[in-house]
């Protein structure tokens, strides 16, 4: 999709530090990290958000999430635990209007979220 900073990212277009890629999702290091580790896995597709999921992208986040479990393991948090996080539109804090799961770990997070 036109003017989509992360359809611009997978495309080669905008440069990223890309950890990983396949055929259907790519992940690559957030520019600003909350966390040590702070990776953003994403489709291939424009897909706007976890709410705008079809049928046939059930598979899609499947990937995604396996793929975010792999990249802590090899990056050496997965003993420790990390988080998973979908933002959704605007209370949800979402920014980027492109599905992305957000991988955070390497320090002790807070919960609740702010
Ligand atoms: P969200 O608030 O859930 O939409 O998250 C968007 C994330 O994208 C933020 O953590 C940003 O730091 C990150 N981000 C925005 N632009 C880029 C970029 N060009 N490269 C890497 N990460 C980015
Ligand atoms: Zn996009």
């Amino acid at each position: 999709m036109a003017n989509c900073i992360f359809c611009k990212i997978a495309s080669g277009e905008t440069p990223a530090n890309v950890l990983y890629e396949d055929d259907a999702i790519l992940a690559f290091a957030d520019i600003n990290p909350q966390s040590p580790e702070h990776i953003l896995v994403i489709p291939r597709k424009h897909v706007e958000n976890a709410a705008a999921l079809s049928a046939e992208d059930v598979n899609l986040v499947g990937s995604m999430v396996a793929a975010a479990n792999k990249l802590a393991e090899d990056r050496g948090i997965a003993a420790d635990g990390y988080r998973l996080v979908f933002n959704v539109g605007r209370h949800g804090g979402q920014a980027v209007d492109h599905l992305h799961l957000h991988l955070l770990g390497g320090r002790q997070l807070g919960w609740p979220p702010g």
